[in-house]
This record gives structure tokens, C-alpha cells and sequence, in this order.
């Protein structure tokens, strides 16, 4: 899967806000990512995340 720093993306599980888009913050170990309804910044594992993700809605060019 291509991520990148500042690539959006859609996951299957919605953060409490009730929304599903979050934009990569940082990528190693763990991803930091920030939901896009509430601005509230979520740390992930790596493999969690890879697998939580739906779909890629904006890549960074
Ligand atoms: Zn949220």
C-alpha cells in the first residue's frame, strides 16, 4: 500500500466522532494519524493501521 506523510484516507472503523477520514501524520513503528472531523490525533500500530484502512482518498504528490 503507498502512504505517504499527508496521504488521506478512509477507514473501516470510524473514530468516536463518527467520522472516517484521517490524514497521516507521521509513518513508522506506529502511524500518527489525525481524524479529519475532530482534529484529534490518534497513534496506531503499523499492521493495525495498514489493515484499517479502506481505502486511499488523497495521495500527497
Ligand atoms: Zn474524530
Amino acid at each position: 500500500m503507498d502512504i505517504s506523510v499527508g496521504t488521506k484516507v478512509e477507514m473501516k472503523k470510524q473514530h468516536p466522532c463518527g467520522c472516517r477520514e484521517f490524514e497521516i501524520l507521521r509513518i513508522g513503528m506506529d502511524f500518527r494519524i489525525r481524524c479529519c472531523g475532530c482534529s484529534r490525533e490518534v497513534m496506531l500500530p503499523r499492521s493495525k493501521a495498514e489493515k484499517n484502512i479502506k481505502r486511499i482518498i488523497e495521495a500527497k504528490e
